[in-house]
């Protein structure tokens, strides 16, 4: 079983080390049973794909800034895949078509309390980006009934698109989109998701879009700051929102529940996300 993850960075990764957890609780620990990191760039996808279905490989994750560009190399989709119309994870069966799963949605809901899941019923959100894991979230949380979504961007242009097929694809949602300079005053929100990788390990830590004293202050102190960054587990967004009070989740536990749902696609059979966060936590200590 070759596995692995294509995007570029890959140096925050923590995907190889939660697999690694998986195969040993699956009982699939030969040597032949890999998941590897292969930095791929955009201009280097067509022959990543090439090189992954000529060594036969099984599947492989796909992360920044790829999991919408993969899309256009996919031969079948999940509905969730369809939905979002970005892939982050592909299966390749053995005559080397290409099956997309997005698994992100599934792990960015199963990482909310359920309490909390049933409270954003009928609330008000705020997300900002609007890239592969945006589109995920975008889904869970009209999944999860929210009645107003506003997204904030640095490019509209890019961004319209997507907004445009959620309209349709979910009518009973009010979509709106907003140019990032203009967040400000967040006192209607009842959660808000950073899907951008700023203050993510490497050029963006230490930075937020969010200023505390402007914005960040301003949200109820029942809301929830929900950051999908893993790496660090606490990003300068969730260590502001945590100096005012607020209630957050990092970007943990939908990573180790999206790798174990694609686990399971790729191998059919399963793995315990509990020991996989754990061999996460270990790593990052
Ligand atoms: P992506 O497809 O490249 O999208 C990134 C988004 O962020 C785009 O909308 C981009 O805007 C925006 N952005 C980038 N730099 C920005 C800036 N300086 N100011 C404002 N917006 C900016 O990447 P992705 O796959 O969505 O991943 C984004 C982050 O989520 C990464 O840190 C990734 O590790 C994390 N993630 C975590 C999980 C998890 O399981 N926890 C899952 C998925 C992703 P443009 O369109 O203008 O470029």
């Amino acid at each position: 079983m070759k596995l692995a993850l294509i995007g570029y960075p890959l140096s925050h990764s923590l995907s190889a080390v939660i697999h690694k957890q998986a195969f040993k609780d699956a009982n699939i620990e030969d040597k032949n049973s890999t998941y590897e990191l292969l930095p791929t760039e955009p201009q280097d996808l067509v022959s990543r794909i090439k090189f992954l279905k000529s060594n036969n490989y099984s599947g492989f994750n796909v992360t920044i800034p790829l999991k919408v560009p993969i899309s256009l190399f996919l031969d079948g989709v999940d509905n969730d895949a369809d939905l979002a119309c970005c892939a982050n994870t592909v299966k390749i069966l053995p005559d080397k078509t290409l099956i997309g799963y997005n698994t992100d949605i599934y792990g960015f809901k199963n990482a909310i309390e359920i309490e909390h899941q049933n409270s954003l019923n009928g609330s008000n959100v705020v997300v900002l980006g609007a890239g592969g894991a945006a589109r995920a979230v975008l889904i869970a949380l009209c999944q999860l009934k929210v009645k107003n979504i506003d997204i904030f961007v640095r490019n509209l242009i890019n961004a319209n698109e997507m907004v445009t097929l959620f309209r349709k694809r979910f009518p009973d949602v009010n979509f709106n989109l907003f140019q990032i300079q203009s967040l400000n005053n967040l006192e209607k929100y009842e959660m808000l998701v950073n899907t951008t990788p700023i203050g993510m390990r490497g050029r963006y830590m230490d930075l937020s879009l969010v200023d505390i004293d402007l914005s960040l202050k301003t949200l109820p102190k029942s809301s929830i700051v929900y950051d999908v960054i893993y790496n660090p587990i606490k990003t300068k967004l969730i260590l502001d929102a945590q100096k005012l009070g607020l209630k957050t989740i990092n970007g943990l536990d939908m990573l180790v529940f999206q790798a174990q749902k694609a686990f399971e696609i790729w191998t059919d059979k399963s793995c315990d996300p509990v020991k996989m966060k754990l061999a996460a936590l270990e790593y990052l200590m």
